[in-house]
């Protein structure tokens, strides 16, 4: 049985670093001007790169969650958000880190991971939206020009790789991959990160907007602030959520940012069966024992309140126990009532594969597919199955026709569209997969390598011979780059 989100190891959550509770507010009374201390700007070609390097470093030192119904929940969520803020057009990313701490950050260009922690710790999607809506504030109001200007001091892919590893707190590991930064380095960009109080309130007030227009009930910021809070008391300093640790919530900002919530007005979206769906998913698939998961949700779905996001954790859950009969039968009940929910159906495939019906996995799959044309997450799902029945040729035009959309530019795809290629495809074009795959992995000497190896191969077509060579200038440019500090 393959879980995407399993075959990873669990990140060390031991949080190497714990900034005081409450930050100094010496520069937060003006707001960071736009240029750095020469005077010149960051342009947006260079905040664009930043990012990118920035979401390099993050692969290479976090477990990221992978698996595709998740990252499209949660990728939907924000753009909903971002649709609805100051800054529409700004391209953001939303990823999912795979941590149990209760945690979210913004990072250069507009990429916001939410860990894991976080989600579960969520009890409704306002809750969840408030905290995104909150972090895509900080990236609209500008609030990461000080690390910007931090990053100035040292090279681009430095400043990345060190910024990555302060926010996923793993700024003191020195296996972090972050030899090049000096502690000192890493501990004045630490302050820099820091956002000021005022920064905090202004979040919490353009988030709220956000969340108002929409149509997420903007309590849920207010309320989950304050549940974090009172588990602070309960539990003491030492069990901190590490959002409280870099978002420091007062009763006072609690209060204040009630007063906006309720300038908003009540009645709008508090939750939505997709948030119950997708963290009931992420709560079977993460569990460290399966046979007690599958206990907590026989008896949740045995319950008279039961809705549709406990039997489906219930059907997950005898997945992973290998009782696929009690998985299909849950899946189809659901699937009775919402026959066209794409979560019910890839995941009802996946159960249908596993207990050998490949012929109807695959038919599941087409079917989806004809009623979702273009699907990024059935089409991976799709190419893994059919790289699994031994249909390489049929994966393989799949995942080259899926990476032609940037959405599905993702390591994943690549890996599907490398493997594919090994089996089926000229070997130069592995390489080409595989060196996207290493990219975005952070790799970039390697990535260099599998294009070099690329062009060694007679039966490149000229086209793709000046797609290789353009793609592999690019990544030399990053190593020199690189090399210059
Ligand atoms: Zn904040």
């Amino acid at each position: 049985m393959e879980f995407p989100l399993l075959n990873t190891l669990l990140l060390c959550s031991a949080l190497a670093f714990c900034p005081s509770l409450v930050r100094s507010d010496v520069s937060g009374t003006d707001l960071p001007d736009f240029g750095d201390s020469s005077g010149s700007l960051i342009s947006p070609t260079q905040e664009l790169e930043f990012g990118e390097a920035f979401m390099r470093s993050v692969r290479a030192q976090a477990t990221l969650v992978s698996d595709p119904d998740l990252t499209r929940y949660i990728r939907r969520l924000g753009d909903r958000l971002v649709a609805n803020s100051d800054a529409p057009n700004y391209p953001f990313t939303f990823f999912i880190v795979q941590d149990p701490s209760v945690n979210a950050f913004a990072g250069p260009g507009g990429y916001i991971g939410i860990h894991t922690g976080l989600i579960l710790a969520a009890r409704n999607e306002s809750e969840l939206a408030g905290v995104m809506a909150h972090e895509i504030a900080h990236v609209t109001q500008r609030h990461l020009l000080r690390a910007y200007e931090a990053a100035n001091q040292l090279s681009l892919p430095t400043a990345a790789a060190t910024i990555a590893a302060i926010l996923l707190g793993v700024a003191t590991n020195s296996d972090a991959g972050i030899a090049a930064a000096s502690a000192i380095q890493a501990g004045s960009i630490q302050y820099q990160l820091n956002f000021t109080r005022a920064n905090e309130k202004e979040a919490d007030r353009i988030g709220i907007q956000t969340l108002g227009r929409s149509g997420i009930d903007p309590f849920g910021m207010p309320s989950f602030f304050e549940r974090l809070y009172q588990s602070t008391r309960l539990y003491g300093v030492a069990n901190i959520p590490e959002f409280l640790s870099t978002h420091p919530v007062t009763t006072d900002r609690i209060a204040e940012s009630m007063q906006r919530a309720e300038q908003q007005g009540r009645g709008k979206e508090l939750d939505s069966l997709e948030f119950q769906l997708e963290r009931a998913r992420l709560a079977v698939l993460l569990a460290d024992d399966a046979s007690a998961v599958l206990q907590e949700y026989k008896a949740l779905a045995a319950k008279s309140s039961a809705g549709p996001a406990d039997h489906y954790g219930l059907a997950l859950a005898n997945w992973r126990n290998g009782a696929s009969d009690s998985a299909r039968s849950e899946l189809l009940k659901l699937m009775k009532s919402d026959p066209d929910r794409i979560l019910y159906r890839t995941t009802l495939a996946q159960v249908l594969q596993d207990s050998g019906q490949q012929k109807e996995a695959l038919a599941l799959y087409q079917d989806t597919l004809n009623l979702y044309p273009g699907d990024l997450v059935v089409g991976q799902y799709y190419a893994a199955a059919l790289l699994q029945a031994g249909k390489a040729e049929q994966a393989r035009d799949l995942a080259r026709e899926m990476v032609r959309d940037e959405q599905a530019r993702t390591p994943a795809v690549y890996q599907l569209w490398a493997k594919a290629a090994s089996v089926s495809g000229p070997p130069w074009e592995t390489n080409r997969a595989s060196a996207e795959l290493y990219y975005l992995n952070g790799d970039v000497p390697l990535a260099v390598d599998q294009l070099e190896q690329a062009l060694r191969h007679s039966d490149v077509s000229r086209y793709d011979q000046e797609r290789i060579q353009a793609r592999l200038e690019e990544f030399r440019q990053i190593l020199a780059e690189r090399a210059k500090k």
